[in-house]
């Protein structure tokens, strides 16, 4: 497991655990999660915690026919389910590094091509909680314009690295901006760098550049 240098906050984590977040940022801390022992001990926790907490509600009646209708929807596949859940396979990644499982209920597109050394694939979650989530795959040296978000914006570093003139991202890092916050990603000149970034509201590249590139993404 990669050394992490920045995780969600408690707070953040606590409402992962509690089922809060729009699905969309909740798909970017599960990645998180998945790599990060210290948080997924935390999250272990909390989910105990919950368990607990749920034990010690006392009963309701349920209808007679609860349980096998509990049953019977369990085994049905859901009525939303993305036909092509990764099951046509996931666009490649740089050699050596696998996909989080976290993903496999999503729907990942092929890369598109948005600029030199710039690759992007948006990934769709069963239902639309006007979160939007993407991939970014940018090569050695590239950079996200500078942007801001009228919203919550998540990123999981998958492989690679960025600074953002704020600090430095490796793989594993995870990193939440709120609304207002202006910064400008660029990759480290050790690779290729893949994030998985989820953002709630729309993004506003501050240059004529980012717009355009934002409009060929579908981002702004
Ligand atoms: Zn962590």
């Amino acid at each position: 497991m990669t050394r992490t240098a920045h995780h969600p906050s408690d707070a953040l984590l606590l409402s992962h655990a509690a089922g809060r977040l729009p699905a969309g940022l909740a798909l970017v801390v599960a990645v998180h999660v998945e790599r990060c022992a210290r948080c997924a001990a935390y999250v272990g926790l909390l989910e105990a915690a919950g368990g607990a907490l749920l034990d010690e509600t006392p009963p309701v009646e349920m209808h007679a026919d609860a349980l096998a209708h509990a049953l019977a929807t369990l085994d049905a596949p859901p009525a939303d389910a993305p036909a092509a859940a990764l099951q046509q396979g996931p666009p490649p990644l740089p050699v050596g590094e696998a996909w989080p499982a976290a993903l496999a209920g999503s729907q990942v597109a092929p890369w598109r091509w948005i600029g030199p050394g710039m690759r992007y694939s948006r990934v769709r979650l069963p239902g639309d909680d006007g979160v939007i989530v993407f991939l970014l795959r940018l090569a050695a040296g590239k950079y996200l314009p500078q942007h801001a978000h009228s919203g919550r914006e998540f990123t999981q570093v998958l492989c690679g690295s960025f600074h953002d003139g704020r600090a430095q991202f490796g793989a594993g890092d995870f990193d939440a901006t709120g609304a207002g916050v202006h910064h400008l990603p660029v990759v480290q000149s050790d690779g290729e760098c893949v994030c998985l970034t989820a953002v709630q509201g729309r993004l506003q590249f501050d240059s004529f550049y980012g717009r355009v590139l934002g409009q060929l993404a579908g981002l702004s």
